[in-house]
């Protein structure tokens, strides 16, 4: 099958892996962090697997009761519209799915039919790309606006022109997805912003799939907020959650969507013909851990954590006098490296060149092999035609403790 764009070429994922790169690389590219959940969760799991025979077998393919239950205690609070009709999520309003990823991927093959158009604000996680053209739906999309100028910005300096997103809407737009933190630029989206989106998608009757998977992510009190609890867009909203963000357990492939039953229901419809559940042991785990989460103050402690992190990276990056993007939100910081060049007698590999890639692969190559950092190249993250908005950035993932952090931060001082 033919697809434009990027879909002939390997994946950024698989170039920057640990696995590819020189074994003395910080990693500081695809988002994992280097620990493990907490032993309380851990140890609970292993028990649950041991004791439990059922947990090592299928599950119900929206999910197991335990998790589904956990869910509903903790997200019902945290929509105002479930808050406000005083009954807490029903499992009919909730599916758990095989990582943030396949729930997204079955969502659009639930909701999208051959040529109908799936607006993306640009730069975009790149899975959504190729899970739009593998439903022979295109993906349409709307700039958010780079900050011009140097210095440090942050996520609110990335705009949407709103006349340019109204112009991206059309009869053929089914779907929009809305990323907040957003990943890569760590932007998180206004209430105004977000309130501009949802009148546009009732307006049009559009479906929004508002991916939310680092919501635990945002920083400097600043407000989360859910545009599936904006009025009229309950009806028309999947949240999209990870647990391997939430828990640090990127591994485990577990993920829900959250929404009206209708399209909950259609949505796990198709889940359930792809993967038919997700693993049971571990949708155990992440309910022994959101059972236990309050107990634990982990959220609060994790975010507390997540900002130290975010502020060591960007002091490095303030001694280097690069500019970045001071993550509102999300694990990742957007660095401004055009000033920055490689040296001549640096032989960058086919692979960052092939099909016309940004200089941005070189860049990230040339910096996990000298440097011994690893980043991500922006440019991936954007369409065939945009791409070169996006190769003046690396992408750095703060997912890692102070000390590797300050390791990384060391290596990079190198590019002085
Ligand atoms: N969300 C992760 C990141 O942006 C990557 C997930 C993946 O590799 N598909 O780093």
């Amino acid at each position: 099958r033919m697809f434009d764009g990027n879909m002939d070429k390997s994946d950024v994922w698989s170039i920057f892996t640990p696995a590819n790169v020189p074994p003395n690389c910080i990693n500081l590219g695809q988002g994992f962090m280097n620990w493990s959940p907490p032993d309380w969760i851990r140890e609970k799991a292993h028990a649950s697997m041991d004791s439990d025979v059922m947990s090592n077998h299928y599950s119900h393919p929206r999910g197991r009761p335990r998790l589904i239950k956990a869910l509903s205690k903790h997200y019902s609070p945290q929509f105002p519209n479930i808050v406000a009709r005083g009954e807490d999520l029903k499992p009919e309003e909730i599916v758990v799915t095989a990582g943030a990823n396949c729930g997204t991927y079955a969502a659009l093959v639930a909701h999208c039919e051959p040529g109908d158009e799936v607006i993306l604000f640009e730069p975009f996680f790149d899975q959504y790309f190729a899970s739009i053209h593998f439903q022979h739906a295109k993906p349409v999309y709307v700039p958010l606006h780079p900050p011009t100028g140097d210095g440090v910005k942050s996520g609110a300096d990335w705009k949407i022109d709103f006349d340019e997103l109204r112009k991206a809407f059309s009869p053929k737009t089914k779907a929009i997805i809305v990323n907040t933190p957003h990943n890569p630029v760590g932007k998180v989206f206004s209430r105004d912003e977000l309130e501009k989106i949802a009148q546009l998608c009732i307006e049009f009757n559009v479906l929004c799939l508002a991916d939310e998977v680092y919501d635990c992510m945002v920083y400097d009190g600043l407000e989360h907020v859910r545009i599936a609890s904006l009025p009229g867009m309950w009806e028309r909203t999947l949240t999209i959650g990870s647990g391997g963000k939430s828990f640090a357990c990127t591994g485990w492939r577990v993920g829900w969507l959250i929404g009206h039953p209708t399209l909950v229901g259609a949505t796990l419809a198709a889940h359930s013909r792809l993967v038919f559940c997700t693993n049971s042991p571990l949708q155990e785990a992440t309910a022994i851990g959101l059972e236990g989460a309050e107990e634990h103050n982990f959220f609060p402690d994790q975010l507390r954590a997540y900002e130290e992190r975010r502020d060591i990276l960007c002091s490095y990056f303030d001694e280097l006098g690069l500019s970045y993007t001071r993550p509102e939100g999300s694990y990742f910081l957007l660095v401004d490296m055009d000033p920055i060049k490689i040296p001549e007698s640096f032989e960058t590999p086919s692979f960052c060149t092939e099909g016309g890639r940004g200089k941005d692969f070189a860049m990230c190559w040339w910096l996990a092999q000298d440097i011994g950092v690893v980043g991500i190249p922006p440019s991936e993250f954007y369409c065939k035609e945009h791409e070169k908005i996006g190769e003046r950035f690396a992408r750095f993932a703060f997912c890692k403790d102070p000390e590797l952090l300050h390791a990384a931060g060391k290596r990079l001082l190198r590019l002085k």
